[in-house]
């Protein structure tokens, strides 16, 4: 299963993963989707292992590592548990990352090697109420004023939201300016103003917490601003074109872990005297489903790799990232088709099913993908 693609270092690290995830993380997963709650068991066992360090550097209580790794424990982990893998990617990418690329040594110093070993939980609030496609029209805003930012404005729909320790917000310094104008702020919880409320009823990933977030007049240290003013525009995109490599990771993991029970189920269920795996329609979905999950796989390993060797990879991407969430989406409803009536009731088959729809959504819409995906052909073509 592709092991040419990896080396030894991957291999180990994955099979390291894997057996954790089948462990610690596949026993839970049905029991954390029926009460929707978020499993700090999961979060302290990841943190055990050491998987929050990956990417991070190694000063501030990072273990290194490639973009490549950290698909590889995303895919690991979304393949035993969806919702623990969106809480661990959120925490590693979109809240830790952007610390470590933007911030300075005091920032770093002060919440890095926690953010590495699990002890604070963090997320990242850009959607809106209003919107987040078009995220630069948001309307939260900060005023400066002695030393402070005042925030004010809400979020919707950030994952990790109402248990995080801190978490990075973008609003606007000046609403005329769109993407020129905004700002990055680090809040932390118990910031007089600052207030969450967890969404629950969610179709998928209902084991991951979401929740929306409130400014009622925030006050946020100029000391907690990550880059500089008008420079959160920067600091979102690049941390966005980065995580959506994991995101193409969640989604691969979803789609290997509907083919892996419909192997099994295909073997197994009789039909006609037989296993319906005889059947040619059965083997036909069989074989999609394969298809896609090693091209998933190709072009979620590729936009790492290129990450990691500092070449272009925004295209590849988006690329990675439309096309394999829509194939855990194909893959998983394949999965409930293969397993009948039983596909229906309760069971990893219609979970993979309910949790492989939202990674067409969150991390720019599969639509957004295609604008971006064409906007860089149109710019390479000569
Ligand atoms: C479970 C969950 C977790 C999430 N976690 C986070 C998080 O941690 N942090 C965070 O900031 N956000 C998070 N989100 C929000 C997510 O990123 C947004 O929902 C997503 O970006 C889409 O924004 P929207 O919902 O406002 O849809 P809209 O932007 O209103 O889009 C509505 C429709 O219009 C289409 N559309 C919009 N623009 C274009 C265009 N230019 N061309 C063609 N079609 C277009 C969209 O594709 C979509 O089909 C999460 C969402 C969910 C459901």
């Amino acid at each position: 299963m592709a092991d040419i693609l990896l080396n030894e270092e991957e291999l180990m690290l994955r099979s390291a993963v894997r057996a954790f995830a089948e462990k610690e993380l596949a026993p839970r997963a049905e029991g954390l989707d029926a009460t929707e709650h978020f499993s700090w068991e999961n979060w302290k066992a990841i943190a055990k292992l050491g998987l929050f360090g990956i990417g991070l550097d190694a000063r501030f209580g990072g273990s290194g590592g490639t973009a490549k790794q950290s698909a590889l424990v995303v895919e690991e982990l979304a393949r035993a548990c969806a919702s623990t893998s969106v809480s661990y990617l959120v925490q590693v990418s979109l809240a830790a990352h952007p610390i470590d690329r933007f911030g300075n040594e005091r920032q770093k110093a002060k919440w890095l090697p926690k953010l590495a070993s699990g002890e604070l939980v963090g997320a990242f609030g850009l959607t809106e109420p209003s919107g987040g496609s078009d995220a630069v029209a948001m309307q939260s805003t900060a005023v400066k004023k002695n030393g402070h930012y005042v925030l004010n404005g809400s979020k919707t729909f950030i994952t990790n939201g109402s248990v995080a320790d801190i978490c990075l917000v973008f609003a606007s310094l000046d609403r005329t300016q769109r993407h020129k104008g905004l700002v990055a702020l680090v809040l932390e919880k118990g910031m007089r103003g600052y207030s969450t409320q967890k969404l629950s009823h969610k179709l998928g990933i209902r084991g991951s917490d979401t929740a929306a977030l409130f400014f009622d007049s925030v006050e946020v240290p100029e000391e907690n601003r990550l880059a500089e003013d008008n420079q959160g525009f920067t600091v979102m995109l690049e941390t966005l074109n980065g995580s959506r490599i994991n995101i193409a990771a969640q989604a691969l993991g979803i789609a290997q872990a509907s083919l892996d029970v419909s192997l099994k189920y295909a073997k197994e269920r009789q039909a006609y005297g037989k296993p319906i795996a005889d059947l040619q329609a059965i083997q036909f979905y069989l074989a999609e489903m394969g298809m896609r999950v090693e091209a998933s796989r190709l072009m979620t390993y590729h936009a790492a790799m290129l990450r990691d060797a500092g070449k272009p990879f925004v295209k590849e991407a988006s690329m990675a990232k439309a096309y394999t969430s829509e194939s855990a989406v194909f893959c998983s409803d394949r999965a409930v088709q293969i397993h009948g009536g039983y596909g229906y009731l309760r069971g990893p088959a219609e979970r993979y099913y309910r949790d492989a729809r939202v990674t067409t959504i969150y991390e720019g819409t599969s639509e957004v993908q295609r604008v971006t995906i064409a906007r860089q052909m149109l710019r390479e073509s000569p």
